[in-house]
């Protein structure tokens, strides 16, 4: 026989589950998204090479979705309408978002970039493709004044 607070325990238990498992979810999630972003601070900061062969094989354009400003937490120099402050002094993991597959693989981010794993160049994002061909994100046009 089943008493009143042994069924008082089921319910709670089955109540709080979802509960738990979306903190759990979320944790996982910050903890991979933390990741990245150390990852990409150390690649910019002391791989430069790596992320210049990348930036080669790297397709597509900024679609200013503000997405990879807001990855573990808002950029808090990201304005309405996803315009950077700061734009003309950014960081270097900013400029070099995203660095490679692995940084829009997952399911936390859908850039306008990708990666064809092929070597090449003048790409939009090559650093010296003429300002007027750059990706939208690296234009004067994507920051604020
Ligand atoms: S680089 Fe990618 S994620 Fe970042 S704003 Fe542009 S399209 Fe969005």
């Amino acid at each position: 026989m089943i008493n009143g607070s042994h069924v008082s325990a089921e319910v709670r238990e089955q109540a709080e589950r979802p509960v738990r498992e979306g903190l759990i979810r979320l944790l996982i999630r910050k903890l991979v998204v933390g990741y990245g972003k150390a990852r990409r601070y150390y690649l910019s900061h002391f791989r430069p090479g790596y992320v210049r062969r990348m930036r080669a094989l790297r397709r597509g354009e900024c679609r200013r979705c503000g997405q990879c400003c807001s990855l573990f937490f808002r950029c808090p120099f990201l304005q309405e309408g996803n315009q950077c402050t700061i734009y003309e002094r950014r960081f270097q993991q900013c400029r070099d978002f995203p660095i490679d597959e692995r940084d829009i693989s997952g399911p936390h981010i859908a850039c306008g970039f990708r990666f064809d794993g092929r070597a090449g160049a003048g790409t939009t994002s090559d650093p010296e493709t003429p300002p007027a061909r750059r990706a939208p994100c690296e234009s004067p046009s994507h920051r604020t004044g």
